[in-house]
Formats: C-alpha cells, sequence, structure tokens
C-alpha cells in the first residue's frame, strides 16, 4: 500500500521534472509510513544516521519540494515548528493535548459552515481549518497508572 504510495509520488516528481536525490526519496518515504505528522527536526533525526551528511536546511528544501508538488500538506501551529502530513486527501485532526501526537479522522467537509460564514461575514471563504483537541489513549492509561 505505501509502497505503491511511493512508487506514485516519485512518478509525480519525475513527471514534474525534479531530480530524485537519495536524501528526497528517503525524506518522503519516512513521511508516508511514519503515519504520523512529523516536525522537520523528527525527520531530520531519523534519517540522520543513514545520512550523516545532510543538514535540516536539506529536510526543510526537500519539504518544500514536495508541498511544491502537493505531495504533502505542511500544518503550522503558531510560533512553534510546522508539522508536515503527507495525506493530501480532505480530513481533520484531533490533537494530543499531553503528547502533541495528531491522528487523521475523516468527517465530512463542513461546507455549511463555510456558506453560512460567507453570508454572515462578506468573505470570499477560500478554506477552513478544524482541529479538536484532547488526551490521547496511550496519556489516558499513563494518567491512571499514575494515580
Ligand atoms: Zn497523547
Ligand atoms: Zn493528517
Amino acid at each position: 500500500m505505501s509502497e505503491k504510495h511511493l512508487n506514485e509520488a516519485i512518478h509525480t516528481l519525475k513527471e514534474s521534472g525534479v531530480r530524485i536525490t537519495p536524501q528526497r526519496h528517503a525524506v518522503l518515504e519516512y513521511l508516508l509510513n511514519s503515519g504520523v505528522h512529523p516536525t522537520a527536526d523528527e525527520i531530520y533525526k531519523a534519517l540522520e544516521g543513514k545520512f550523516p551528511n545532510m543538514s535540516v536546511a536539506t529536510v526543510y528544501n526537500n519539504l518544500r519540494v514536495l508541498r511544491e508538488n502537493g505531495l504533502i500538506r505542511e500544518l503550522t501551529y503558531g510560533d512553534s515548528s510546522s508539522r508536515f502530513d503527507c495525506n493530501t486527501t480532505e480530513h481533520y485532526h484531533i490533537i494530543c493535548d499531553e503528547c502533541g501526537k495528531i491522528v487523521d479522522f475523516h468527517y465530512p467537509s463542513l461546507d455549511e459552515v463555510e456558506s453560512l460564514a460567507e453570508q454572515v461575514t462578506g468573505f470570499d471563504v477560500s478554506r477552513h481549518r478544524m482541529e479538536i483537541y484532547g488526551t490521547c489513549e496511550i496519556c489516558q492509561s499513563l494518567e491512571t497508572t499514575k494515580h
């Protein structure tokens, strides 16, 4: 499944004339296989053993190329570092207050909210972002063992 996804992504890059360097391949592979929403730093740490000469700047550069080609999405959170999502289909996120983990979930896109916002404010709505917060199952069980 993710192997197919990886091959498709590489095909897309080649079609756009993007050179597939070993680092670029590794960054993409990591994002597709990890199933989480890592930061550039986490990706760097995960790949540093494999590519000792790679810098964080290289990771950022590769992420930018992947984003510009529509293969990943960047999730920005104010001043904390961005997280990268290889799931480019419509989905929402639920975020753990304790460990910061971001989990995907699917819910029909809230189009009615967008049109209501448009009517009420006169804005020309382009997109929306909704996030749910709570405590993940792992953190809940850690919490119960503590008491
Ligand atoms: Zn958690
Ligand atoms: Zn996601």
